[in-house]
């Protein structure tokens, strides 16, 4: 969603806000008329994300458009006189100095997600939104910190997979790229983050990175049609899942059924013959 704003956004003008539904605000406390006032006449430096935080810096003063997409907000791409979307809440009339005039909207079905305009804070050399400032780096940034990482699990004798969907100590990792990871990495989710070596500490980052790269790649992974890019088209990854989804399905690698146990009101999907649990 975020490469698919930036060529769009970055540059544009903010020529008008519509705010249809308040539900859509619940992260700006000031309200409705006070978001349009912060956003009318600035321009777009950026787009950024981290974790399920997405945010589009302006030129003055020091803030920046956030998103936070809850469980099914979308940031839609439209040409400015597109009709109305299904759960429309917020349109964003742009004026782009080569693509001329564009529409962002955002809509948002179960109303978890909202908009805001946020400060921005100093985070190491970059700066990013306050409300994203308890979020962790995540393991494509640039500046992810792999021997902090490895620090923070000699620390944790929790479950692994808890530990990678701790957004404290690393973000943009949810539940299915957590099974996909630890699958890759022959790793078990419940073996504790302080038991696993140096050398599986890497292969994990490794196939972390991995994973979330070919996802990216693919436009992640919609098992319905509310996950999508900015054209409104669902991501491929699902099909290409080796865990995850696929209790008592045969492991690619071995051949042995993949097992799903309940974990943190969720599942976990893991070979119990390739991810052999630690003690
Ligand atoms: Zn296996």
């Amino acid at each position: 969603m975020r490469a698919g704003l930036a060529p769009a956004a970055v540059g544009s003008v903010i020529t008008a806000v519509s705010v249809f539904d308040e539900r859509a605000l619940t992260r700006h406390a000031a309200g409705a008329a006070d978001f349009v006032s912060r956003l009318e006449g600035r321009t777009f430096t950026g787009a950024s994300r981290r974790g399920k935080f997405l945010w589009l810096p302006l030129d003055s003063p020091e803030s920046a458009l956030i998103a936070h997409l809850g469980m099914s907000g979308q940031m839609l791409l439209r040409a400015p006189d597109a009709g109305p979307e299904r759960h429309e809440r917020v349109r964003i009339g742009l004026e782009h100095p080569t693509h001329g005039e564009l529409a962002i909207v955002f809509a948002d079905q179960r109303t978890f997600g909202s908009l805001a305009v946020d400060s921005l804070v100093m985070d190491g050399p970059t700066e990013i939104p306050a409300q994203v400032r308890h979020i962790a780096r995540d393991p494509l940034d640039p500046l992810f910190d792999d021997a902090g990482f490895r620090a923070a699990l000699a620390h944790r004798a929790s479950a692994i997979k808890r530990v990678l969907l701790d957004q404290g100590v690393v973000s943009g990792i949810g539940n299915i790229y957590a099974d996909e990871s630890l699958w890759a990495s022959r790793i078990h989710p419940e073996s504790p983050a302080n038991l696993l070596s140096t050398r599986a500490v890497h292969r994990l980052l490794a196939e972390v990175r991995s994973v979330l790269a070919k996802a990216l790649a693919e436009g992640g992974t919609s098992f319905d049609a509310q996950y999508v890019n900015v054209n409104g088209q669902a991501g491929y990854f699902a099909h290409s899942l080796n865990a995850y989804g696929r209790g008592g399905e045969p492991c690619p690698r071995c051949g042995g059924p993949i097992r799903r146990e309940a974990f943190m009101n969720r599942s976990s999907h893991y070979c119990p013959r390739c991810q052999r649990r630690l003690r």
